[in-house]
């Protein structure tokens, strides 16, 4: 694993300035990984101005010259995908087989999406809309992004937010969660050595206090991409807002699973826990609330809790592993005091709510998590736990069903499980959210668009609607009589 520099400035690995030093771990184990000194505003001045520089060619380069570079930049990742899914695997205290399964190769397969996506960036109108000019659209890169990401999917998280960015023409300064830089330092430096300039990419490694203040304030970064908290992206927001700096937020998520009485329940059952428990439930999307209606309620209940009896959590590169840890002791303190607060409100746990004894005790594990009996105004249903909490309540009425989905301050993923057509297609529509599945919970496509609605941001990654966030759309107007005296002057002036 290389680990020496975690800033990777104008094509250079190297330390932070900041002077202050800090300590890559995994969560899992405690052991340490990686110690370098974080990034201070100085070296994001540097990053900004090595991303300015570079913008001047890459921005100029064709879509095939850009589409190419990506395409070599995917195999280059594909050849070296074991030390990603490990390294992965260990920073983030993940399960080998979920590395492997789906952070790496869901990354890959980004890169080579937004390969092809290049060369279908597409303005609409060109037509003579006056009668005397030619009206063209042009979509045009924006400048230098700063893009500023969370710590629950490292990689995909950078590969969101570089990607689409890069593939417009844009060039990209990127600071990574200071817990979980090395992947990302990792995939700019592949990106180099598939040809992609130096500058294109820079990655500054810091605190979001220190690294992220600087970069959104920064007067040379044209926009702000975030992803990560609402209450961190609401400052943000705030701040880009004051300087008027383009935004992108894809902020936190509570996503509600919805089982209507005509529900396979054996697949609704096996789709909680997959949703609740994927990544130890620190996903924006996971399944969080479900919603069951009452004639499969008391069946659907147990039929989780058996199912969570059997997911083995262990060692993280042991590929028997299930479930891995939490990010930090902190965050697994957070979910287990949220859990406390809903015991002590008079929820019932139904099976875990507990630190595992012996050793994995000793890392940020938590046990996969069932709660009933909470209410529906409680924290533990309306709040983002970003832990392995499934919470479990009863409904009576498809109106009850989509008020409650409905009944949170986020609007990010749903799920409705049905098998009548009728169902499936109010949920789809009434259910506030950037996505609905319909019969299952979490896959993500490349293709497909994610962001949220309401407190869960706005703005997409993936797919093609993320080059609105990545471009700006310029009108080119082209006199095409040649008259010297327009026909439009007359209302200004009339004489010859
Ligand atoms: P945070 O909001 O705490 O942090 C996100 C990023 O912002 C980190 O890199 C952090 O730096 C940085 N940051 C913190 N404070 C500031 C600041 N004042 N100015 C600029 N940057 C700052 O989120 P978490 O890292 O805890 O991630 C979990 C959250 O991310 C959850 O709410 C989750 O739902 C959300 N998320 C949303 C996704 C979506 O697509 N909608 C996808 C994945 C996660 P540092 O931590 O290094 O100090």
């Amino acid at each position: 694993m290389e680990t020496s520099g975690q800033q990777f400035i104008a094509g250079k690995r190297r330390s932070g300035t900041s002077g202050e030093q800090h300590s890559v771990t995994n969560p899992a184990t405690g052991e340490v990984l990686a110690t370098d000194t974080l990034a201070g505003p100085e070296d994001v001045n540097e990053a900004v101005a090595a991303a300015r520089a570079a913008f001047a060619e890459w921005s100029r380069t064709t879509p095939a010259e850009r589409s190419e570079a990506m395409l070599r930049w995917a195999d280059r990742l594909q050849a070296r995908s074991e030390e990603f899914a490990d390294t992965e695997s260990r920073i983030g205290g993940k399960p080998i087989r979920l590395t492997r399964g789906f952070d790496i190769p869901g990354s890959i397969d980004n890169v080579r999406f937004f390969a092809g996506a290049a060369r279908n960036l597409e303005g609409r109108a060109s037509a003579e809309y006056s009668g005397d000019h030619t009206s063209t659209v042009r979509r045009e890169p924006i400048g230098v992004i700063g893009s500023i990401a969370p710590w629950n999917y490292p990689l995909q998280m950078a590969a969101w937010k570089v990607l689409p960015a890069v593939a417009a023409g844009n060039t990209v300064v990127l600071k990574p969660s200071e817990l979980t830089p090395l992947t990302s330092v990792m995939f700019a430096e592949a990106a180099q050595e598939a040809g992609i300039p130096d500058g294109v990419i820079n990655i500054v490694t810091g605190s979001g206090p220190v690294a992220g203040q600087a970069l959104v304030t920064h007067p040379d970064i044209a926009m702000v991409s975030f992803t990560g908290s609402t209450a961190v992206g609401r400052q943000v927001a705030a701040q880009a807002a004051g300087l008027a700096k383009r935004v992108h937020l894809e902020l936190g998520g509570k996503a509600p699973f919805v089982v209507f009485d005509d529900a396979d329940l054996e697949a609704a059952a096996r789709g909680a826990v997959a949703g609740a428990l994927i990544n130890a439930g620190q996903d924006c999307t996971a399944a969080t609330r479900a919603y069951v209606q009452r004639p499969l309620y008391e069946a659907f209940v147990a039929r989780v809790a058996e199912l969570m009896d059997g997911v083995r959590l262990g060692p993280v590169d042991d590929p028997a592993t299930d479930m891995g840890s939490l990010i930090s002791l902190r965050q697994r303190d957070k979910v287990a005091a949220m859990v406390e607060n809903a015991r002590e409100a008079g929820a019932t746990i139904v099976r875990g709510g507990r630190i595992p004894d012996g050793p994995l005790g000793q890392g940020a594990y938590y046990e996969p998590t069932l709660i009933t009996d909470a209410a529906q105004d409680s924290a533990i249903v309306q709040q983002e736990i970003f832990g392995p909490v499934l919470v479990c309540l009863p409904f009576d009425s498809d109106n009850d069903a989509i008020r409650l989905a409905n009944d949170t301050p986020y609007g990010l993923a749903a799920s409705a499980w049905t098998s009548n057509v009728f169902r499936a297609g109010r949920a789809s529509r009434e259910i506030q959210a950037g996505c609905v599945w319909i019969n299952d919970h979490i896959p993500i496509i490349s293709e497909m668009p994610h962001g949220g609605y309401k407190a869960s941001g706005f703005g997409k990654d993936m797919s093609v609607y993320s080059f609105d966030e990545y471009t700006n759309i310029k009108h080119v107007m082209s006199e095409n009589t040649g008259e010297r005296h327009k026909s439009w002057h007359d209302v200004v002036f009339t004489s010859r």
